[in-house]
């Protein structure tokens, strides 16, 4: 971005010039719309989000056949909402969150199989392309074959068939693992290419499931890219594209449905009176707009998503305020990408994301690496439940929802002000269970001072 280039923008945005400034910013999305203007015109909607679901139920059989460990959900795999009053509390007094309503934890952090948000997306990217080609291969008659059927790739005729095919994903870590653990599953070979965050745990847990890892000084982006160029040589390769990939979304989007119930157990209603707030951390934005886009198919004008980011990553805020999407690059903004939260460490944002979610997104936020490890600290101490740093970024939307002057001032435009003593936040939490045991010492321990620090 040239200097005349970057002066327009900021005067477009105004929040671009504290971006670039690397201040933690609070954005509310001046293009969010009602549902009932939004739901013709998009390429994706309920029936997309319904046929992933659909597809998922059909593959329960076989998930469970390959890990017992979902057998309790019967193949579904899907993670536990719970209440963290504890935690709430520790918002309010330690970080003067001022939050009225009640705080819910969604621990994607303990999803089986891959212990991360991915193990949705990710997942289902890959079930997707085993059924398509299960059927181009005579393994399967039809979609619907029935239980003994889908259940039976993951017997060896199966793994034959499959092993002659290979997927390819740029990583910055737990996407790598979700397409490693449930691609070598069926038999695929799987190639991950990683980007420089990617700790050294995640690649050596994906290389004990027989992928290989492809090791890059580059950061996510290079990574996608060079998993791309190898992928377009070969005819029997799937590359899982991260920053396009409408599988990934709609894996994602899948979610939305399934909280209901989750919702209704803990009993909270969800309507024009009691709004529900969901905050998600956000790297290339895959994960935070499939879900977010369920849910605004599910609950409608009542649910109000929240994208949060490090201050040296914005580059899902860059592409919304600017309205460029993936044509900016948090590069542009002069900043380096780099941050201790190493799912978010994406410098440009999916380019399809951006421009389907423009009028469902609330808004955006961008925390300091510092205070995700005291995030990190509080919810150990407060709730005994340990979450790796990338997700602890969500921690900063309920911290500021009540707080912030741009965030009070989406609330006053959506009438949304009085009602915030009947109101409900989601903290999505998107990874950690899989985290070593030293590691979580060694983060427990970490006092962020910023990124002039050595890694942890
Ligand atoms: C990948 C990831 C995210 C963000 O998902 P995107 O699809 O990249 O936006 C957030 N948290 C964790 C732990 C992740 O691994």
């Amino acid at each position: 971005m040239d200097g005349v280039h970057a002066h327009e923008l900021i005067d477009r945005a105004p929040v671009l010039a504290r971006l670039a400034a690397g201040e933690p910013v609070e954005w509310a999305n001046p293009a969010r719309k009602p549902m009932d203007e939004v739901r013709c015109g998009q390429e994706l909607g309920a029936a997309d989000i319904g046929d992933a679901r659909s597809r998922l139920e059909r593959f329960a059989p076989l998930v469970e056949e390959l890990f017992p460990q979902t057998r309790e959900r019967g193949g579904i795999i899907e993670s536990d909402l719970v209440e963290i009053p504890a935690m709430r509390a520790v918002l309010n007094e330690r970080h003067g969150a001022g939050l009225s309503g009640r705080l819910l934890l969604k621990k994607d952090s303990h999803l089986a199989v891959a212990g991360s948000v991915k193990a949705r997306g990710g997942i289902y990217e890959v079930l997707k392309f085993a059924e398509d080609l299960a059927l181009e291969e005579g393994l399967l008659v039809s979609r619907d074959s029935g239980e003994g059927a889908f259940r039976s790739l993951a017997g060896e005729h199966a793994r034959e068939v499959f092993a002659g095919y290979s997927i390819r994903v740029g990583s910055t870590g737990n996407l790598g693992l979700s397409i490693g653990i449930m691609g070598a599953a069926l038999g695929f070979h799987v190639e991950v290419f990683m980007s420089r965050e990617a700790r050294q745990w995640k690649k050596d847990l994906l290389r004990s499931y027989g992928a290989v890892v492809v090791e890059s000084e580059g950061d996510y982006g290079a990574a996608v890219a060079r998993a791309r160029e190898e992928a377009a040589v070969d005819p029997t390769c799937h590359f899982v594209d991260d920053e396009n990939s409408r599988d990934l979304f709609l894996g994602y989007a899948v979610a939305a449905s399934r909280l209901r119930p989750q919702l209704d157990e803990l009993g909270v209603e969800v309507g024009e009176e009691n709004p529900l707030f969901v905050y998600i951390p956000c790297g290339v934005g895959g994960a935070p707009g499939g879900i977010s886009f369920g849910l605004r198919h599910e609950f409608g004008d009542a649910v109000h998503c929240f994208f949060v980011e490090p201050t040296s990553a914005p580059c899902m805020l860059a592409g919304m305020a600017s309205g460029l999407h993936g044509g900016i690059c948090v590069q542009d903004l002069g900043l380096d990408g780099r941050t201790q939260a190493d799912g978010l460490a994406v410098g440009r944002a999916s380019g399809l994301v951006g421009p389907l979610m423009c009028p469902h997104f609330s808004g955006g936020l961008t925390v300091d690496d510092a205070l995700l490890f005291d995030y990190l600290r509080d919810l150990d101490g407060s709730e005994r439940v340990f979450v790796e740093p990338s997700a602890c970024a969500a921690f900063r939307g309920p911290a500021r929802i009540e707080r912030s002057p741009e965030l009070r001032a989406y609330l006053e435009a959506w009438g949304l002000a009085g009602r915030m003593g009947d109101a409900t936040h989601i903290v999505w939490a998107t990874g950690g269970s899989l985290v070593p045991e030293e590691e979580r010492a060694t983060y427990l321990a970490w006092q962020g001072r910023g990124l002039s620090q050595p890694r942890p």
